[in-house]
């Protein structure tokens, strides 16, 4: 069996602000840029008593609730907190699979800690979270990865909600349908076709009938309504890009987009700055009237060493589109991709940070067993789950 945590900080962007302006805490904050086409990036759980939501229309949420404070979103902050949180996570585990800057999935059927059981470690994770951040998570602890990210939404914000492995079906069968990963408005429509409301009649449908109206699709739905999903968790990839796109207010010609090109390449340079490799390639991304994508790049000789030379490799990059000066755009993006080694440590500086981490490992391996042997009576027996417990 495995044992699988799935961690969601709690409002993340507009607790950061909250956190770190001590003037926000108790009042409705909203993370967004302001502007006719900005959506809702965060809401604090104050804005949200008015009805805010990430992703709806900014103009949307300052009508629901006029007293909020807006703030525009400040990336490479929370990247740098979500980094914290992943120190932690990795105390734990290194079987960790981001979904993004403010969740994660964690298998800890082994974990680096010794803790006897998936439950005890997604508290002290929370508790690390919450002493050394001054952040809360909420935590969902399953035999398999969709259960665990319905079971941190359970007892949101600030919770931890259990699903033990005999407990699945008492869970999941009263749940409606919209719940199961994958289906949204239109599948849930369809199913409803089948008089399909919850799981529980779902369960109902034989697997022939939702392969023939859900192709490959309805196999997953066939097993999710048995509680079932073998999906692994895949540890993090190293990233392969880092952009910044923006929605103009109105559309603009090509001419009019240096600007905003001008303030992405800062957003994105800033953000490229927390990655140790360096990216070669630059991309400018573009967006017509008519909705259709543009992608242009770059490759320099030698990577792009400066802000300047990004917004100079991004703005030419214009040139190379070949639309008419009628054409209008709705949005543009920076971006960099094609990560190398950066080569920041020379080889002197490796040998020292091996030797550094051997030096690490070695004391902690001392310390624990010191710490193993003083305890060697409570470590016995109580400590250990019961077999078949997360
Ligand atoms: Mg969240």
């Amino acid at each position: 069996m495995r044992k699988i945590v799935h961690i969601d900080m709690d409002a993340f962007y507009a607790s950061v602000e909250q956190r770190d302006d001590s003037q926000l805490r108790g009042k409705p904050v909203i993370v967004a840029w302001r502007g006719n086409r900005s959506v809702v990036c965060a809401a604090s759980y104050e804005a949200r008593k008015f009805g805010v939501r990430s992703a709806m229309p900014a103009v949307r949420a300052d009508r629901l609730c006029p007293n909020a404070v807006f703030l525009p979103p400040d990336f490479p902050r929370y990247r740098a907190v979500s980094r914290q949180v992943r120190d932690i996570f990795h105390r734990h585990t290194d079987l960790i699979e981001p979904l993004s800057l403010d969740e994660a999935y964690l298998d800890v059927t082994e974990n680096k800690t010794g803790l006897p059981t998936a439950t005890q470690v997604a508290r002290t994770i929370r508790e690390q979270i919450r002493t050394e951040l001054q952040l809360t998570a909420s935590a969902g602890v399953a035999p398999n990865k969709f259960l665990a990210k319905i079971a941190s939404d359970w007892k949101k914000p600030n919770g931890l909600f259990v699903i033990q492995p005999d407990e699945v079906d008492a869970f999941l069968l009263p749940l409606p349908v919209g719940r199961l990963p994958g289906v949204g408005k239109v599948t849930e429509e369809k199913l409803k076709g089948f008089d399909v409301h919850t799981i529980a009649d779902l369960r109902c449908l034989d697997l022939s009938v939702l392969e023939t109206r859900f192709g490959r699709y309805g196999v997953r739905l066939y097993e999710l309504a048995r509680g079932v999903d073998e999906s692994k968790v895949v540890p993090d990839r190293p990233t392969q890009s880092i952009s910044a796109e923006d929605t103009f207010e109105r559309d603009v010609p090509l001419s009019e987009t240096e600007p905003m090109i001008r303030r992405l390449a800062e957003l994105t340079w800033a953000a490229s700055r927390n990655e140790r490799r360096i990216a070669r390639t630059v991309v400018l991304k573009l967006k017509t009237a008519e909705f259709k994508i543009l992608t242009r790049s770059h490759t320099p000789s030698s990577p792009p060493s400066s802000c300047q030379e990004l917004t100079a490799i991004a703005l030419s990059l214009r040139e190379r589109v070949a639309l008419g000066p009628q054409q209008r755009f709705r949005l543009v993006g920076v971006g960099v991709s094609n990560f190398r080694s950066g080569g920041h440590l020379g080889s002197t500086g490796s040998i020292r940070l091996k030797v550094k981490l051997y030096l690490d490992i070695y004391f902690t391996v001392a310390k624990l067993t010191l710490v193993m042997w003083l305890h060697r009576d409570k470590l016995s027996l109580d400590n250990y789950g019961e077999a078949g417990k997360l």
